[in-house]
C-alpha cells in the first residue's frame, strides 16, 4: 500500500516537473481599452434583457488579469507601430518605428526567439498581414508605412503560419514592376491560400508546412487592407475565428510547440471612427475567435498560455455623458458601419441633381432608426438638416479619420446615435488609457497586476522557462 503510494506520488511529481510551457496564444485586441471591453459587454447584457454584467466576453472570465500603460519612448500616446514593438520585443521605440529601437537598431521579437527554438509561429489579424501590429513580430524597419520591404520580410520571415486580410501593396505602392509578394512568398516556400475553403484543403495538406491564408480574391489594390466588418459581414466573408481554427490544427500538427499571435486589428479602425456599434461587434469577434485557443486551452490545460491585451485605446471612449445612465440597447438601431454609410451618403450625392432631404431621412431611417426607434428632436433634426443644405451646396467636408475618410452627413449620424446612447469619445485618434491584460493557463499568474507594455515579453520568456 504505502509503496503504491509512493508510486503514485513519484507519477505526479514527475508529471509536474515534466510539464513546460509549450502553447503560448497571444491576442491584441488593436485599440482595445478597458471600456472597449465594457461597452462590449453592456451593450450584449442590454439588448438581451440580462442583468448588467450577467453577459461576460471569454477574456473576463479568466482567472488573472492586469492592465498596461502604453507610452512610446518619444510620444505620451503611442502609434500601433511603436506599441507593437514593444509588445513584440519588450524595447520601447519611437512612434512608426517598427521592430528597432528609437537608434534604429534592430531588436529580436518573441517570435523570432520561439522560432530559432524550433517552435512553430502563426502570426494573424482582420487586417493586411503587413500592417503595424503583425509586422511588429517579423519586420525591421525605420517607418511602418514601408509596406512593400516589410512584406519582402514577411517572405524570409520563415514563420509558419500567416492569416489575415493579404497584402496592402503586393505589387509596392508607386513601382508595378517589384516581384509580386504572393509570388516572392511562393518563392520562399510558402503556400497561398484564398478564402477559408481552400485554406481548410490546404491546411490538411502535409506536404505543406509554410501556409498565407488571406481573403478570397485578394489581388491587394485595397482589398488585402482589412476583412469586413462583423457588422457588414455576409456569408462567406472570412472571419479571424475561421483563421484562428484552421491555425491550431496546421501549427498543431507540424510542430511539438507553438506560438501565435492573433490580432483584432478593426477595434482600432472602429474606434478611429467613433463608431460605438461597429467597435462592439469587433471585440465580439475577437472573443469569439478566442473560443478555439480556450478549447485547446482546454485539452492541453498545464502547458498552454493564453493571454489578451492591446496596444494602446483609440477613441478615448467614455461610458456615460449626461446623468448616471446609459441607453446602449438604442445601438442596436445601427445596420451597418460608419464606413458603409459614409459610402451611402456619398453615393447619394454625386451627380448633379442634389437627393431630396427626405432621400437623405430615408438613409438614416434605415441604416440608424432614427425618427421610427430612435427619437429625433426639432433641434436635432435641424442640424442634421443644415448639414444636408451644407452638402448640396458642396459646402460639407469629409471627417478625416486614420483610415478612411467619413461623409459628414454619415459622421453627424453616428455621432448623435453614440451621444443618444451616452457614449462619448474625446478624439478620432490613439490615447494614453491604459489597457487590459487577461490570462489564464500556464503561469498566467505572472501577468496579473499593473506592468508597462514593456515587462510583458520578459514575462512572456519567464512563463516559457518556468
Ligand atoms: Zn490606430
Amino acid at each position: 500500500m504505502k509503496r503504491s503510494i509512493f508510486y503514485l506520488l513519484s507519477i505526479i511529481f514527475c508529471l509536474s516537473v515534466s510539464a513546460e510551457t509549450k502553447y503560448v496564444f497571444y491576442f491584441i485586441g488593436d485599440g482595445m481599452g478597458a471600456n472597449q471591453v465594457m461597452l462590449a459587454e453592456m451593450y450584449r447584457s442590454a439588448i438581451e434583457g440580462q442583468p448588467l454584467g450577467r453577459v461576460q466576453t471569454l477574456m473576463t472570465t479568466f482567472p488573472y488579469s492586469g492592465h498596461l500603460s502604453t507610452y512610446s519612448k518619444t510620444n505620451g500616446i503611442t502609434d500601433s507601430a511603436a506599441a507593437g514593438t514593444c509588445l513584440a520585443t519588450g524595447a520601447k521605440t519611437k512612434n512608426g518605428m517598427l521592430g528597432m529601437d528609437e537608434d534604429s537598431v534592430r531588436v529580436t521579437t518573441i517570435a523570432e526567439e520561439l522560432k530559432a527554438q524550433n517552435w512553430g509561429i502563426g502570426i494573424m489579424t482582420t487586417v493586411a498581414i503587413d500592417h503595424a501590429t503583425p509586422a511588429a513580430f517579423y519586420a525591421h524597419v525605420p517607418n511602418r508605412n514601408k509596406y512593400y520591404r516589410i512584406g519582402e520580410q514577411l517572405a524570409e520571415s520563415n514563420f509558419d503560419f500567416f492569416g489575415g486580410a493579404g497584402f496592402h501593396h503586393p505589387q509596392g505602392k508607386h513601382d508595378d514592376k517589384k516581384v509580386n509578394l504572393y509570388r516572392l512568398a511562393e518563392d520562399k516556400g510558402y503556400t497561398i491560400a484564398r478564402g477559408y475553403e481552400e485554406a481548410i484543403t490546404r491546411s490538411r495538406d502535409h506536404e505543406i508546412t509554410k501556409l498565407i491564408m488571406v481573403q478570397e480574391g485578394d489581388t491587394g489594390m485595397n482589398h488585402g487592407s482589412n476583412l469586413t466588418y462583423a457588422i457588414d459581414r455576409k456569408p462567406g466573408d472570412l472571419t479571424l475565428a475561421q483563421i484562428v481554427s484552421t491555425a491550431i490544427p496546421f501549427l498543431d500538427a507540424r510542430h511539438e510547440k507553438f506560438f501565435m499571435m492573433v490580432e483584432g486589428g478593426m477595434i482600432d479602425y472602429a474606434c478611429h471612427g467613433d463608431d460605438a456599434a461597429t467597435e462592439i461587434g469587433e471585440v465580439w469577434d475577437m472573443d469569439e475567435a478566442m473560443q478555439a485557443a480556450y478549447d485547446f486551452y482546454l485539452a492541453h490545460p498545464d502547458e498552454t498560455l493564453i493571454l489578451v491585451t492591446a496596444d494602446h485605446e483609440t477613441g478615448g471612449l467614455a461610458l456615460g455623458n449626461s446623468d448616471y445612465t446609459l441607453h446602449l440597447d438604442l445601438l442596436q438601431n445601427q445596420k451597418c458601419s460608419a464606413w458603409i454609410l459614409s459610402d451611402k451618403f456619398s453615393q447619394l450625392f454625386q451627380g448633379k441633381n442634389k437627393p431630396t432631404w427626405e432621400a437623405v431621412k430615408q438613409v438614416y431611417r434605415q441604416n440608424l432608426g432614427f425618427w421610427e426607434t430612435v427619437e429625433v428632436t426639432a433641434d436635432e433634426e435641424k442640424e442634421l438638416q443644415a448639414l444636408y443644405k451644407a452638402a448640396c451646396k458642396g459646402r460639407t467636408k469629409d471627417t478625416k479619420t486614420m483610415y478612411k475618410s467619413i461623409n459628414k452627413l454619415g459622421d453627424a449620424g453616428i455621432a448623435l446615435l453614440n451621444k443618444k446612447a451616452h457614449v462619448g469619445w474625446t478624439t478620432h485618434a490613439h490615447s494614453a488609457h491604459p489597457v487590459p491584460v487577461f490570462a489564464i493557463g500556464r503561469n498566467a499568474h505572472l501577468f496579473s497586476g499593473w506592468h508597462d507594455n514593456s515587462e510583458l515579453v520578459p514575462l512572456i520568456r519567464k512563463a516559457i522557462q518556468e
